[in-house]
């Protein structure tokens, strides 16, 4: 495992309401970031980067409300924290989302047009091997857990993986960054792959200057 010897060591919030937080956490700790559960507002200070887990989006985004963390993370947004959100929480940071539930809190942040669950009944749940030339040449094996498409981005969004028809599966917005699948359970040849979190924690460290 590639550890790399951040100092000081980045803070990073997982927003752990629900979903699959406990992997990401898993994965900062293994790189040697400084991985933090966030639940209450009070856990949002003094952080560099922020993730949002997959999970169910809708049930994210009313525990935001409830826990208080709504207004805060768009505040946090709009002042350029870097913030990544893999597959519900990708829906959660767009400006757009198809099939959202009426009422579902949304941070709507990104500027991409996503559908929810896009995959349908025969490939709702997939695995498959993506080019993603930022990462490198190997390819990333990707697993999709119900997860969302990106249907249109808009001219400031960097286009950083597609699927072989041409959907668009990864992007980056300057500092938001923005996964329709889990590289939190990413493998390759049974060894866990962390590129996408290295890549992640240098657009922290580029912020962070
Ligand atoms: N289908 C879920 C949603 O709409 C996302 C699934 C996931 O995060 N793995 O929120």
């Amino acid at each position: 495992m590639a550890t790399q010897n951040y100092n000081p060591r980045p803070r990073i919030g997982v927003l752990a309401l629900q979903g699959d937080f406990e992997a990401h956490l898993k994965v900062l700790a293994e790189l040697g970031a400084d991985g933090r559960a966030v639940r209450l507002p009070e856990h949002l200070a003094e952080l560099d980067g922020i993730i949002i887990p997959g999970g169910e989006s809708t049930t994210i985004g009313k525990l935001m409300v409830v826990y208080g963390l709504h207004e805060i993370l768009q505040k946090k947004i709009q002042e350029g924290i870097p913030i990544w959100g893999t597959c519900a929480g990708l829906i959660l940071l767009s400006k757009e989302t198809d099939n959202a539930l009426a009422g579902q809190p949304l941070l709507a942040s990104m500027d991409i047009h996503v559908r929810r669950n896009a995959f349908g009944s025969q490939r709702e749940s997939f695995e498959t091997d993506l080019s993603v030339p930022v990462l490198g040449e190997a390819p990333f094996h990707a697993f999709f857990i119900r997860g969302p498409s990106i249907e249109w981005v808009g001219p400031g969004v960097e286009v950083l993986a597609t699927l072989d028809d041409e959907t668009i599966v990864a992007v980056r917005e300057g500092t938001l960054l923005g996964t329709a699948f889990h590289p939190e359970v990413a493998q390759t040849n049974g060894q866990r792959d962390p590129r996408f979190h290295h890549y992640f924690l240098r657009i922290v460290e580029s912020v962070k200057g």
